[in-house]
């Protein structure tokens, strides 16, 4: 069935998501791009693509853009549930503001993702769910307290969607990425948070580029559908 199938993508309109959009719409997919900065995302022009503006926070939005892609393209194989913040900080001093922007899009903004495209792979019997935590959802970090949080909540979603889910042959995901060059750290608004990461980046020699973590999905979306990767686990390698 790969090959030609509808993939939706959130967060595409930078890094992860935007190589993701690429390297599936080099394989031939059509692609649904969501993102609020919808001129990004249009400044790919992406063959068989629809752009819109959507806030992962938003689930009648999510909703309305796959139905208007849908109708287009056919149903939603494939989705990367990518769309993500990093308000990286020290615990004792951040603002409660930022807990509540962070967890609103990385924790539900992932499940109305999903909740948009879920029931029609469970009629189908097909369908692949990328789920992004990070290595962050896997272990802890300083600053990445509340940001830990969230990504091991997506973390706990994937397993518990995965048991779920296998019994309607559809995939779940997870991806643990380390450190990737993209403008994450634009979410790090703490002048000392963002200098510590840049030292610990600097030390273990910088992050690799999104375009591989795009490269491993592809592969593994490809795999028969009987088969699933459960995890993508990848890091710099000097990263601890
Ligand atoms: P970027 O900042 O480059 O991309 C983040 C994407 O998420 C953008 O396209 C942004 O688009 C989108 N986004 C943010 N908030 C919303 C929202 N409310 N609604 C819709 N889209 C939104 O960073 P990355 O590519 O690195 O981040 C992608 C994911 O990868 C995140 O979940 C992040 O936590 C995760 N990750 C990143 C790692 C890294 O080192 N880079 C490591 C591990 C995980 P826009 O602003 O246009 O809405």
């Amino acid at each position: 069935m790969a090959g030609k199938q509808l993939v939706a993508v959130t967060g595409a309109s930078s890094g992860i998501g935007e190589a993701v959009a690429k390297v599936f719409s080099r394989a031939g997919h059509p692609v649904l791009m969501m993102a609020r900065r919808l001129e990004r995302m249009e400044a790919l022009k992406l063959p068989d693509s629809m752009a819109r503006q959507v806030d992962v926070r938003d689930r009648a939005a999510i909703a309305a853009a796959v139905k208007e892609a849908e109708a287009e393209y056919g149903p939603v194989d494939m989705l990367f549930a990518n769309a993500g913040i990093a308000r990286l900080a020290d615990i004792g001093r951040q603002p409660p503001e930022e807990w509540d922007e962070m967890i609103d899009i990385n924790t539900k903004g992932v499940l109305n993702s999903v909740h948009a495209v879920m029931s029609g792979m469970m009629e189908r019997r097909h369908g692949t769910l990328f789920m992004m935590s990070s290595i962050a959802g896997r272990k802890v970090y300083p600053d990445h307290t509340v940001y830990c949080g969230t990504k091991f909540f997506v973390h706990a979603v994937s397993e518990s969607l995965r048991d779920y889910l296998s019994d309607y042959d559809v995939r779940v995901v997870v991806l643990s990425p380390g450190v990737i060059e993209t403008e994450v750290l634009s979410g790090v608004l703490d002048p000392q948070t963002l200098a510590n990461y840049k030292a610990n980046k600097l030390k273990i020699g910088g992050g690799i580029g999104p375009e591989h973590v795009a490269d491993l999905m592809l592969h593994t979306y490809q795999m028969p559908q009987n088969a699933l990767v459960q995890e993508i686990v990848i890091t710099p390698t000097r990263q601890k």
